[in-house]
């Protein structure tokens, strides 16, 4: 039987050595949570960490629990679209139940990806299909990797026991804020896929789904961009936030879809070593990179600002997938050892208020930011440099002579007044939080700082409507909406859950 056990320990004192010396009757433990005060850093005060333990004592040992699947049938073949984390836990969830899957992905299998997205990097050649969020892994394989999440799901566990299955270090199985890095979800993915593989699932790249096949109001199979038509009772439509085209195709089609929020904004890069000094003090070159999370919500307009995706020690990204349109983003490795850290800072963006009323009002305001970064981009350069200016520069709304500190990302930046890509609201509520965030950390406005723009994917814009306990779209039988683009994630371990979620509900209609 294990025990929880909770420790509040300075920084500097060895966790094993402590247990070892002052309960010498544990014999094993698993870290929950690690969480790390270092709020009067800044001041001398000895950062600490506060521990909730898992522990077993003389005599005991963890109890591993597994879960017993039963093989089980369906009438026809379930085709996934897209290998996102939404369509790869899917898969692996039909799998334990014996059902092979149909996975048609319109990128390349993630080892080639990377010479795709390093092309755009360094040439600015966009490949529609192959790209940050195109691809095998989805849109998670370039990710920072945070495992963390909001959902509450009994499947998070399942999730986080399948990613060690297939390679992320064992804690991730147990703390509570698991990272992996873009360096090791690119190898766990690779291995997912060839089990699946040799499993018998049949996995389709570098084809998109062009449309969905309808009868009446039932969806029966997929028309693929090579002509092919695929024929199927279940549908798992996991395309993510940025396949546009195939919201147009369903609303064409009448499938039921709502506008949702969502929020931009700018990424802030600050280099490392002073992002840490400022959290961390004099202790900064003894702890892990600083992270932060900050929010401001301004209450008269009941309007929100709030850092997003923070990536500590990570690098800012080039994340579009349109050939004239700039989208940043950040991600790091396992070791969070780059010299910068960066994070969103964006501004929520409320449907219809701010946008407008109809349906797509939301994609078009993301897509009218993301074409004017590209066009300053152009004018200014080649149109793949990510327009930037420091964070002085952006509360004057005005350059000055200086060059640009140097900055992570792989794809270059230019410096660039922006101000005008964004819509009035969003520049000055940006203000307003950034000076708010640097009341929190002091420094945070730094002269090092650097405004990259534009960050605009931080959600889908619209929801694809399904019934609450059968997880079919409203409107149309056999279509199973799920994962981010269908507005029911929001990042790699609640897309994961979600392609479970719906696999679980499949099975139980059926
Ligand atoms: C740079 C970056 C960093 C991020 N960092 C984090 C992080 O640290 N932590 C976190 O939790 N989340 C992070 N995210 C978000 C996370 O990656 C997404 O929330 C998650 O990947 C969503 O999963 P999904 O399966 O729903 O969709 P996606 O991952 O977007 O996958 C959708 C897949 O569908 C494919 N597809 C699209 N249209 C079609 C079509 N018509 N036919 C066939 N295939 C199609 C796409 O190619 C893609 O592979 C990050 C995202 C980015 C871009």
């Amino acid at each position: 039987m294990s025990q929880k056990l909770e420790l509040k320990l300075n920084f500097d004192v060895n966790l094993d050595e402590y247990l070892k010396k002052h309960h010498p009757n544990i014999t094993d433990y698993h870290i929950l949570t690690k969480s790390l005060d270092s709020r009067g850093a800044p001041r001398g005060k000895k950062p600490v960490y506060f521990y909730i333990l898992e522990v077993v004592k003389k005599g005991g040992s963890f109890q591993e629990e597994s879960e017993s699947f039963k093989t089980k049938k369906l009438s026809s073949t379930p085709i996934i679209i897209g290998a996102g984390p939404a369509g790869l836990f899917a898969a692996l969830r039909f799998q334990e139940y014996g059902i092979k899957c149909k996975i048609i992905e319109r990128g390349q299998v993630a080892t080639k990806r990377m010479l795709d997205i390093s092309q755009y990097w360094k040439k600015g050649i966009l490949n529609t299909e192959s790209n940050v969020c195109y691809g095998e892994g989805g849109a998670g394989l370039f990710s920072d990797g945070k495992l963390i999440t909001r959902v509450k799901s009994d499947y998070i566990s399942y999730v986080m026991k399948k990613l060690v299955e297939f390679g992320a270090p064992e804690e991730t199985a147990y703390i509570s804020n698991p990272h992996l890095g873009s360096n090791k979800i690119r190898v766990i993915i690779t291995k997912i896929t060839d089990y699946l593989k040799e499993k018998g699932h049949e996995f389709f790249y570098n084809i998109r789904v062009d449309e969905l096949l309808y009868e009446a109001d039932k969806v029966i199979g997929v028309k693929l961009s090579d002509g092919r038509e695929l024929r199927s009772e279940h549908i798992l439509l996991a395309t993510g936030h940025s396949a546009k085209e195939m919201y147009y195709h369903l609303n064409e089609n009448k499938v039921a879809m709502k506008a949702k929020s969502f929020a931009v904004g700018v990424r802030i890069e600050h280099p490392r070593k002073k992002l840490d000094r400022m959290q961390h003090g004099k202790f900064a070159d003894e702890l892990e990179a600083a992270r932060y999370r900050l929010s401001y919500h301004d209450k008269q307009s009941d309007k929100g600002a709030y850092s997003f995706c923070m990536c500590p020690g990570g690098y800012v990204l080039s994340s579009g997938t349109d050939s004239d349109g700039i989208v940043v983003n950040g991600m790091s490795n396992f070791a969070r050892n780059s010299p910068w850290s960066n994070s969103a800072i964006v501004v929520s963006v409320k449907s219809p208020e701010d946008v407008g009323e109809d349906l797509f009002a939301g994609l078009r305001f993301q897509e009218s930011i993301e074409k004017k970064a590209y066009e300053l981009s152009k004018e200014l350069a080649t149109g793949r440099e990510l327009p930037a200016m420091t964070v002085g520069e952006f509360l004057k709304e005005k350059l000055n002579s200086k060059d640009l500190p140097v900055s992570s990302s792989p794809s270059k930046i230019i410096k660039a007044n922006f101000i005008s890509i964004f819509p009035r609201f969003v520049v000055e509520h940006l203000k307003v939080a950034l000076k708010e965030f640097d009341r929190k950390i002091q420094g945070f406005l730094d002269h090092e700082a650097l405004l990259i723009a534009p960050e605009t994917r931080t959600s889908a814009p619209l929801t694809i409507l399904r019934d609450k306990d059968t997880l079919e779209s409203i409107s149309h039988q056999g279509l199973y909406p799920c994962g981010e683009g269908a507005g029911y994630a929001g990042g790699i371990t609640s897309a994961a859950v979600d392609g479970i979620r719906v696999v679980e509900s499949i099975l139980k209609k059926n």
